[in-house]
């Protein structure tokens, strides 16, 4: 079977990495959840007091930020400079810098960079912001996810409020609408559908309806692909 790039796009917390995973656990992919890396790269400026203004400055934590990723039990591990960060860049401080970070244009190419290498042998989920118009623009599937901003502010402050957290749902609302609103003005590779990207709207579906609409469309591409031109 022909191996696909597939690429997940959206606002932020419509479950876009969850997703990923049950995609790529369904299909026997890699997955990515690419969010991951700019909030490592985000808990790393604040653990180093990186002014976000100083170009030369960001230069430097660049080269000294290595980031990988493992695979456990739990699903994928990020790790900076050799430590798990999973939980830690979940945490609000990072939830509040992140999108200003992940618009530095240095810090995008670096990432990208990353990524394109990731999904050179194919077979890959990947989700993130950019990830259907600039990482893979010829990615074989894309889908740009999208719910309504209380129904994701209800999920993420749910997920957040499970693991102990001590925030409040207008906190956690009004995050979500600044990352949404920084992420889809910023000038480089800015939030939004690419032409071709399918739109999967799940404000009304839990997980597993949401995996087995984007594994029809999947099965389209991959029958579409098999069969002569
Ligand atoms: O996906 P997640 O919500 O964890 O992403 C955190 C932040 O990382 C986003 O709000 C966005 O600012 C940035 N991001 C990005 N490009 C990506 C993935 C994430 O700019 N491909």
């Amino acid at each position: 079977m022909k191996k696909i790039i597939i690429a997940i796009d959206g606002h932020s917390s419509c479950g876009k990495s969850s997703l990923a995973k049950a995609l790529g656990t369904a299909l026997g992919y890699a997955y990515v959840s690419t969010g991951d890396m700019y909030r490592a790269v985000t808990l790393y400026f604040i653990q180093n007091g990186v002014n976000l203004e100083d170009a030369g400055a960001v230069h430097e934590a660049l080269r000294n930020i290595r980031l990988h990723f493992e695979h456990g039990g739990q699903g994928n591990r990020i790790f900076l400079n050799g430590q798990d960060v999973s939980q830690e860049i979940r945490k609000m401080p990072v939830a509040n810098l992140v999108s200003p970070v992940a618009a530095i244009p240095e810090v995008r190419r670096e990432m990208v960079r990353q990524q394109q290498a990731m999904g050179a042998r194919k077979g890959i989920v990947m989700d993130g912001r950019d990830i259907g118009t600039v990482v893979f623009p010829k990615a074989e599937l894309k889908i740009f996810l999208t719910a309504s901003v209380d129904e994701r502010a209800r999920r993420r402050f749910e997920e957040l409020k499970e693991k102990g957290q001590c925030v409040s749902f207008e906190e956690v609302k009004n995050n979500l609408l600044a990352r949404d609103r920084i992420d889809s003005t910023r000038t480089d590779s800015p939030l939004l559908q690419a032409n071709d990207a399918l739109l999967l709207d799940n404000t009304f579906f839990n997980l597993e309806q949401s995996v087995e609409v984007a594994l029809d469309m999947v099965r389209a591409v991959l029958a579409k692909l098999d069969s002569p031109a």
